[in-house]
């Protein structure tokens, strides 16, 4: 059994052997494991240094999950998104494709938390196999992404064999992986999983990094191993109560990120997801990191912070007020605050039609009549 496996095997399930410990009544929280899976790994679980710190926070259970009465379970309608069980069609040219319905640590703030992990979340062979199948008739899809649970958990050989079936798919161009594995279990990242993925490039991969401290020596060795394997690295971070909603927090962990080759990719918004109620933030809190970010630091540090819109409108992006008008004039503010002009280009004056991407097909078409 490779390192992996036995942390993994080695997981806490049950808050009692942690929290008493840690001097923390564990009744109240059985209830909310039971509902919500909890599996902490002997790594993961290595990084807590005291009771409700942001490493923590993620992880072990809290009676806020059980007192959420305002977030509903599948906020960005994904299950109504979903043409086949466990792949999501959201997007023109891309889907995102559920292969693994288990975590190496179950996030407490899960945007899946409805099924991640529990027994409600189907995914074997046959439902691979029908996932396959779509994306094959589906010429219209050129962008596939690996997500779950972690696709990451699975074994090489399944992973292998996935990859390869996607690769022989002429209108697949990227694929995508997501997977928390570099942040939560990065012994798993072994070198018999970069022969395998290197196969298959272009591979594309986003992890989760939510806070500095998860940043650690082995951390950062298993992004070099992909990312000498030709994979770029993004990370996605969620903007938690507790745990990031802090712009010191926040422009650190970028900058950490770079500093192991990953590039920040998006901030999300906290999705209003049943039993998570407790993490999130205001949108204006998020705002502050962005004008935080921006001119302050590295532009590769920032990235794009969105909110995935409930009722699966997708991710819709938002920015400080930089812009302050626009006419003849666009007036700007900079990451000081200090204001500048730019002048505009003139809108053509009356009388000449102006050029719309429609009036370009008219006369194209008309050109072929002559
Ligand atoms: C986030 C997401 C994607 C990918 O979005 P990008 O902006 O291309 O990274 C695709 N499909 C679904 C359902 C998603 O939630
Ligand atoms: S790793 Fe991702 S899918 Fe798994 S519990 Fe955490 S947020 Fe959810």
């Amino acid at each position: 059994m490779e390192t992996w496996q036995k942390l993994l095997q080695a997981s806490i399930t049950r808050p009692g052997a942690l929290t008493r410990k840690y001097g923390v009544d564990p009744h109240p929280l059985e209830e909310v494991a039971e509902q919500y899976p909890m599996r902490i790994n002997p790594y993961y679980l290595g990084l807590i240094k005291e009771v409700d710190d942001p490493i923590w926070r993620q992880a072990v259970p809290s009676e806020q999950e059980l007192q959420d009465s305002v977030c509903p379970s599948d906020p960005l309608e994904e299950e109504n998104q979903s043409p086949i069980p466990n792949l999501v069609h959201r997007y023109p040219d891309r889907v995102l494709f559920q292969v693994s319905s288990e975590c190496a640590m179950y996030c407490r703030f899960c945007t899946r938390k409805r099924k991640v992990g529990g027994e409600n979340m189907m995914i074997n062979r046959a439902t691979i196999e029908n996932g396959l199948r779509y994306i094959r008739a589906h010429a219209e899809v050129r962008d596939v992404i690996l997500s779950g649970g972690d696709p990451l958990l699975l074994s090489d050989e399944r992973l292998d064999s996935i990859l390869s079936e996607l690769r022989a798919i002429p209108h697949v161009e990227i694929i995508r992986i997501g997977s928390r594995i570099p942040v939560v279990l990065p012994q798993r990242v072994t070198m018999g999983l970069i022969r395998v993925l290197r196969k298959y490039h272009p591979i594309y991969l986003n992890t989760h990094f939510n806070h500095p401290d998860e940043i650690t020596e082995t951390a950062a060795k298993a992004c070099a191993r992909l990312a000498n394997a030709g994979i770029p690295l993004g990370n996605q971070s969620v903007l938690l109560r507790g745990v990031n909603d802090d712009p010191a927090v926040m422009k650190r962990l970028m900058q950490k990120l770079l500093a192991i080759r990953v590039r920040p990719y998006y901030i999300f918004q906290a999705d209003m997801v049943q039993g998570t109620n407790h993490f999130r933030t205001s949108v204006e809190e998020g705002l502050e990191i962005m004008r935080a970010l921006r001119g302050h630091t590295s532009g590769l540090c920032v990235p794009a912070y969105v909110i995935d819109a409930p009722g699966g409108g997708g991710k819709i992006p938002l920015l400080p007020d930089y812009l302050q008008s626009i006419g003849d004039e666009v007036v700007l503010k900079n990451y000081l605050g200090n204001p500048y002009s730019y002048k505009n280009v003139l809108p053509a004056p009356p009388g000449i039609e102006p050029l719309r991407v429609a009036n370009v097909g008219r006369r194209r078409s008309g050109a072929r009549e002559r």
